[in-house]
């Protein structure tokens, strides 16, 4: 863990969360997250999006930001939304910076309790490490090449930036700055993003093994240890259905991604949850 020098009081309002969507997601992807944890973090929550939908942002209540980025799944696009997510948050004058994709659950208060235990005044970079070791990149300069070394935290499992950390950024992340960073390394967002924290603002990731993505067996994490995760999230790991492992109340069939059950355990006065047995 990191430096945890007396943490700090925080309300909803200080966390912003951010949710990276596609338009070809709203009714899938986002209507889940929207059926599920966003109710219970609606102060902190914002929606980054590439097409219009008056509809959804209607009867949701969320705010939805049209980045006018391009919808497609290239490094180039997620980039452009990670630079309007950034943006956003500069703005906002909030202490902390979160980045989620479409695709995770996010428990509110195991953030909220993360993020007490740190100061936002101070330079911070929470997320998963990616790798076990740094990862090695080729950084091209004009037309010098070297080879560099850093660790990052895995988008697809959501991470954190202070504001400080934020704020010390602008100069690599503003404008097109994470887009000329992220071509100059030649690797996703959230690689370019590790690369500017680390090799150009010399703050090192704080690894925090409470965020999880789809990249890891997600039944591994134990039933009694869901309730403390800050992210997870579902997918596929070579063909198979990558899940976290919880029986019920809602079967696989009803409940594939397993965020119904999940939500159930965390927020059991759910309308839509059975009532509990006494
Ligand atoms: N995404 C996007 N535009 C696209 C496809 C994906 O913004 O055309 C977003 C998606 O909503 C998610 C993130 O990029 O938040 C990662 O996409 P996905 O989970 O499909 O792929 P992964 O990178 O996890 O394999
Ligand atoms: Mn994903």
């Amino acid at each position: 863990g990191g430096k945890r020098r007396g943490g700090q009081k925080l309300r909803a309002a200080d966390i912003m969360i951010a949710v990276r969507t596609s338009r070809k997601f709203h009714q899938s992807r986002l209507a889940l997250l929207l059926a599920t944890w966003i109710p219970r973090a609606r102060v902190q929550t914002i929606v980054f999006t590439d097409g219009e939908d008056k509809e959804l942002e209607k009867t949701s209540g969320i705010t939805m930001v049209q980045t006018h980025c391009p919808p497609v799944h290239s490094s180039q696009a997620l980039t452009c939304k990670l630079a309007s997510e950034y943006r956003t948050f500069l703005h906002s004058g909030r202490r902390w910076f979160c980045h989620v994709d479409d695709d995770n659950y996010v428990n509110p208060r195991a953030l909220s309790d993360l993020l007490a235990r740190y100061r936002s005044s101070e330079e911070l970079y929470l997320g998963r490490a990616s790798l076990d070791h740094p990862i090695e990149a080729t950084e091209r300069i004009g037309n010098k090449t070297r080879s560099v070394n850093f660790w990052f935290a895995t988008g697809g499992a959501g991470f954190c930036l202070s504001r400080a950390l934020a704020v010390r950024m602008l100069p690599w992340v503003g404008g097109a700055a994470l887009a000329g960073a992220s071509e100059r390394i030649r690797l996703p967002d959230d690689c370019t993003l590790g690369y500017i924290v680390q090799r150009w603002l010399h703050v090192a990731l704080t690894p925090c093994p409470l965020f999880h993505s789809h990249l890891e067996n997600l039944a591994l994490i134990p039933a009694s240890r869901l309730s403390a995760q800050v992210t997870l999230s579902y997918g596929v790991i070579d063909n198979r259905t990558n899940v976290v492992n919880l029986r019920g109340p809602f079967s696989i069939s009803e409940d594939p991604s397993r965020f119904h059950s999940l939500h159930c355990l965390l927020f059991p006065d759910t309308s839509w949850c059975p009532r509990q047995v006494h």
